[in-house]
């Protein structure tokens, strides 16, 4: 006997799915002036691939125009999809947003101010097809960018390495074509503090990179170009895939002590035996109980910025709230 059930589900994945093969994310804050020429760039790009696809801007709660660009990008071509929160979560958060809705069987996840550029895509979709489940673009060159966010940037990078256990390539960003199952991984860890450069190389699978050129921000502003903007996102970083931080405390704890063990030994053997009136100043002491005290306050911080983590993931509150949606999930709320 025909199953129907099996015939309309077949019917539907031939003739009525709409899922396109490449799903490209780009988290989108105050990019007004930038959204039309990445969608012209990307569009031309991936029209030259013959790849079914999607582009899903996610709008972090911008201040701008950037919720109706998308609007307009939408309703002028279906191609063009977008989320959009309640208020600014930040990059980690749109990018988790976009990865939740893309549909593709790969995901491409790019700045919007096409510092990352679409031309890559093609070169990234054939290691893809390759049988390679993340591709992740490899900074050759990066043009356009303060000395000084070279120098952290590369500093960081090479300190992340380090002292974390897990192999995150050097100078890579978030630039990467990511496989349906390495996302769909990812869709499966819950924690708030979000650094997708770790997670990534923790999922595993078959993983390469490709060089490419950093091009200059098209338009705009770079929202992470100052120390204030970079340090919550490294202390999440290391916090994230390294305890040596917590180890460091025990480590220097265990130093003092021992040089304490010394200190006290020497003390009484004067105050004992050495002659009378030695030891009377007070700057000894004062140098000892403010360096303890330095130390001390020092370890309780690091504790605390694990502690303050630890309560995030423990409230459970929802990643990120959304208001409107454009075209998708296959409905149309815009
Ligand atoms: N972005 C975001 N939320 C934020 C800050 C930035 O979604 O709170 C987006 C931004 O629109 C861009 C990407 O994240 O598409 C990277 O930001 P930016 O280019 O300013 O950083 P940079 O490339 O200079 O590190
Ligand atoms: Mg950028």
């Amino acid at each position: 006997m025909l199953d129907w059930t099996v015939v309309v589900t077949n019917y539907k994945r031939i003739f009525v799915s709409t899922r396109p093969t490449i799903s490209i994310v780009v988290p989108v804050y105050n990019e007004e002036p930038v959204l039309p020429e990445l969608y012209r760039r990307v569009s031309q790009v991936m029209a030259q691939t013959g790849e079914t696809w999607e582009l899903i801007l996610v709008n972090d709660g911008s201040s701008d125009r950037s919720a109706e660009v998308i609007a307009q990008l939408h309703a002028q071509d279906k191609h063009i999809k977008g989320v959009s929160f309640s208020r600014n979560f930040g990059f980690q958060i749109a990018a988790t947003a976009g990865l939740d809705h893309a549909q593709g069987d790969a995901i491409i996840l790019t700045d919007a101010d096409l510092q990352d550029p679409p031309e890559v895509y093609p070169e990234m979709i054939a290691k893809w097809r390759e049988g390679y489940d993340v591709v992740y673009g490899v900074r050759k060159s990066r043009v356009g960018e303060t000395w000084f966010k070279l120098i952290t940037a590369k500093l960081f990078y090479r300190l992340i390495h380090h002292i974390t256990s897990i192999d995150i390539p050097l100078d890579t960003g978030d630039f990467r074509l990511m496989d349906r199952r390495v996302v769909e991984a990812i869709r499966h860890m819950p924690e708030r503090n979000r650094f997708l450069r770790g997670l990534v190389p923790w999922v595993g699978y078959k993983q390469t990179g490709i060089e490419y050129e950093r091009q200059a921000r098209f338009a705009g502003e770079s929202k992470y170009g100052s120390v204030k903007q970079m340090l919550p996102f490294a202390l999440d970083a290391i916090t994230s895939f390294s305890y040596i931080p917590l180890q460091l405390a025990t480590y220097l704890g265990f130093a003092i002590a021992g040089v304490s063990g010394l200190a006290i030994l020497t003390v009484v053997g004067v105050r004992l035996f050495g002659p009378p009136g030695e030891l009377l100043g007070q700057a000894t002491t004062l140098v000892a109980v403010l360096f303890l005290g330095g130390v001390q306050l020092i370890s309780l911080g690091i504790i605390g910025e694990y502690l303050g983590r630890i309560y995030d993931e423990v409230k459970g509150r929802p990643l990120y709230l959304v208001d409107k949606t454009w075209g998708v999930g296959g409905e149309d709320e815009g």
